[in-house]
């Protein structure tokens, strides 16, 4: 057995990203299909948001310059939003509604609160006010000929009220990426058995990879399982080669003999079999087979749950025309210290506690999925580092990937 040196968690990453060009084509859609797919072009405001000067408040609209202290103002116009008001006669006011358009002289809007009627009728001002009060300037919130929205990003409901606000109602977004999952194992049985064998267990990182590809607004377009034999490994990627884009796969890429992903991806593709310095993780492969991008994840469920989150999701992401960003992430304490480093950047499981310390989970394995259904994300020890109370580290929130 060589050892070959394990590769830095960053150098993996830079190569991960540098390797995963889109895989899609571009489609036309509807805006109501739009959310969670990702944008294909810039998006650059055609129109001023708001597109006139329009008032921020329930009140009275006037010119600035004709208001005086205990001087009533007749009320010459009522403008409710929706109408286009006429020009503002000298020496009155209007009364005016939350969303409607201030007349041509106006500049001013008073809230209906800092007013009152005097028994002719008139308004009396008795507030002092600023000119401009309550008004919201045409493009205060989005200038005509602004870019609203770069290529690659992944609407959001906000993005998607955004561009309706645009008046766009159509959008050029990728097309969908066929992400096929394949899981290996002979001891895995699916979910829908319902006693185990002995030796059996079920088939947990086929589920969770699936809802990882969904959590990341896509699906997965097929998902199979092959015992651990060549032929069924074969067979399996040749089928999800056929119908996919993009292959993602959990287990059978360590060392052993039972571990047929890679040899069947060596006969009938490429690949690169890195043995990343993080915990939990280490093996991933890194390839094509029958002429598709092929990701190997380790068959451990946190392994494939911290690889998918770090790396998968980065493949995913830019293979479907995506734009990669760094996960959110907080500076908070440890609750502990720990003298001794590894060689590996780790992912321990934390809560937080109300004091915003890191408390990792106790059971840390990378068998063990459980630490992750109770914590709040991941502290990330850096390689080589030693683990001090009094030093800070990154927080990444599971919600962040
Ligand atoms: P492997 O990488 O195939 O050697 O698998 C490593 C460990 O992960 C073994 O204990 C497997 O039983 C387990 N494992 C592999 N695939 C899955 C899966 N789909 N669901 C749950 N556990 C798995
Ligand atoms: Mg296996």
């Amino acid at each position: 057995m060589s050892h070959s040196p394990m590769m830095p968690f960053k150098d993996a990453l830079n190569a991960i990203e540098k390797a995963s060009s889109c895989l899609v084509k571009q489609e036309y859609i509807k805006l109501h299909h739009a959310l969670n797919r990702i944008l294909a072009t810039d998006i650059i405001a055609g129109i001023n948001i708001p597109p006139a000067d329009n008032s921020a408040m329930d009140g009275y609209a006037l010119n600035a310059k004709e208001w005086q202290a205990n001087q009533p103002l007749e009320i010459s116009q009522r403008i409710p939003a929706g109408i286009s008001p006429q020009a503002l006669k000298p020496n009155t006011c209007v009364r005016i509604f939350t969303g409607a358009i201030l007349p041509e002289g106006a500049d001013t809007v008073v809230m209906q609160e800092n007013t009152s009627i005097d028994s002719a009728g008139r308004v009396v001002f008795n507030h002092p006010l600023s000119q401009g009060d309550n008004v919201r300037p045409t493009g205060q919130d989005v200038k005509i000929g602004q870019q609203v929205l770069t290529k690659g990003t992944r609407l959001t409901p906000q993005h998607i009220g955004m561009l309706a606000s645009l008046g766009i109602h159509q959008v050029t977004c990728f097309e969908k990426l066929k992400i096929g999952v394949l899981t290996t194992g002979d001891e895995l049985t699916a979910v829908e058995t319902p006693f185990l064998k002995s030796g059996q267990i079920y088939n947990s990182n086929g589920p969770m990879l699936i809802s990882l590809i969904q959590n990341l607004g896509h699906s997965a377009h097929s998902c199979l399982h092959a015992n651990d034999n060549p032929e069924e490994t074969k067979n399996a990627l040749r089928t999800l080669s056929a119908e996919c884009d993009l292959i993602l796969s959990s287990g059978g890429v360590s060392v052993g003999e039972e571990d047929h992903v890679k040899e069947v991806i060596e006969k009938n593709g490429a690949m690169d079999l890195w043995k990343v310095a993080i915990k939990p993780g280490k093996p991933l492969v890194f390839g094509h087979v029958f002429e598709t991008p092929f990701i190997g994840l380790p068959g451990n469920p946190s392994s494939s749950l911290v690889t998918f989150h770090w790396f998968a999701r980065v493949a995913i992401t830019a293979h479907a025309g995506g734009r990669v960003k760094h996960p959110q992430k907080y500076k908070v304490y440890p609750s502990f210290s720990r003298k001794k480093a590894i060689g590996r950047d780790e992912f321990l499981r934390v809560s937080l506690s109300e004091d915003n310390k890191a408390e990792p989970h106790p059971q840390q394995s990378s068998g063990a999925l459980f630490a992750s259904c109770v914590s709040d994300g991941y502290l990330h020890i850096p390689a080589n580092q030693s683990i001090d109370q009094s030093q800070l580290f990154d927080f990444y929130p599971f919600s962040s990937f």
